[in-house]
């Protein structure tokens, strides 16, 4: 009987990298939530709706809402990489960039974006046998899945990590300008009055904070067998 996995926690915690790895290994489909919260962030950059100062023109953005559609491709390989797609366009790689990081979660805090994406969330849940990652999964868009897990690690390992990713990308990115991102967001995420980031009651904790890739992934396979 395939089942609902939601994995939440704190921005560059490694959730999207174990819920991956996961998926691959049970044969379910992985889907990235924050993926979409940033899909819907580029678009407000890319029609002028967030100023030099990070303030979002809440109310365009709004009406644009219909406008918007995501969705993603299925990965190349089993267990590889999804492509988030924005009306269609392959935007993958542009959600990523450091623009996108810094605007996403004042985005995220709408309410109106929030009842959108998570309505094609479980819409999309709707055929079981799915891994999502996210801040508010366990909480909010599946209360009633079967399995929750919540991933957390200091701001500085998880600063660390993030920042050798993006430089390994060739990206001009420095340690400071990650680490004040990742203490944004995560300010930004656990003081929304929308679903704010927090530990669904029946979530097991995962701090990975000295685990490699291989040991979390390890055990969350264990999780998941139990
Ligand atoms: O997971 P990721 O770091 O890519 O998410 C980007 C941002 O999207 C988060 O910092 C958060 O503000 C928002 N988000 C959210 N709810 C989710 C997933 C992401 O508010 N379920």
């Amino acid at each position: 009987n395939k089942i609902i996995i939601a994995i939440d926690g704190f921005s560059s915690s490694g959730k999207s990298t174990m819920a991956r790895a996961l998926a691959a290994a049970i044969g379910y489909r992985y889907i990235d939530s924050g993926a979409m919260y940033r899909a819907v962030t580029l678009w407000a950059i890319r029609n002028g709706m967030v100023s030099d100062n990070g303030t979002i023109d809440t109310d365009r953005l709004v009406a644009d809402l219909p406008k918007i559609n995501i969705d993603f491709a299925a990965p190349d390989t089993p267990g590889g990489k999804q492509a988030t797609l924005l009306n269609g366009e392959n935007v993958e790689t542009e959600i990523r960039h450091m623009a996108v990081s810094n605007a996403v979660s004042p985005v995220a805090t709408i309410p109106q974006v929030r009842s959108r994406l998570v309505a094609l969330q479980q819409q999309m849940g709707k055929e079981k046998g799915i891994v999502m990652d996210g801040r508010d999964i366990g909480t909010t868009v599946f209360p009633d899945a079967e399995m929750k897990v919540f991933v957390g690690a200091s701001a500085q390992t998880r600063a660390q990590r993030r920042f050798l990713e993006l430089e390994e990308k060739g990206s001009a990115v420095t340690y400071e300008e990650v680490l004040n991102n990742v203490v944004q967001r995560d300010h930004i995420d656990q003081t929304r009055t929308e679903s704010p980031l927090r530990q669904a009651d029946d979530a097991i904790v995962l701090d990975n904070s000295t685990m490699s890739v291989e040991q979390q992934d390890k055990w969350l396979l264990d999780l998941y067998h139990k």
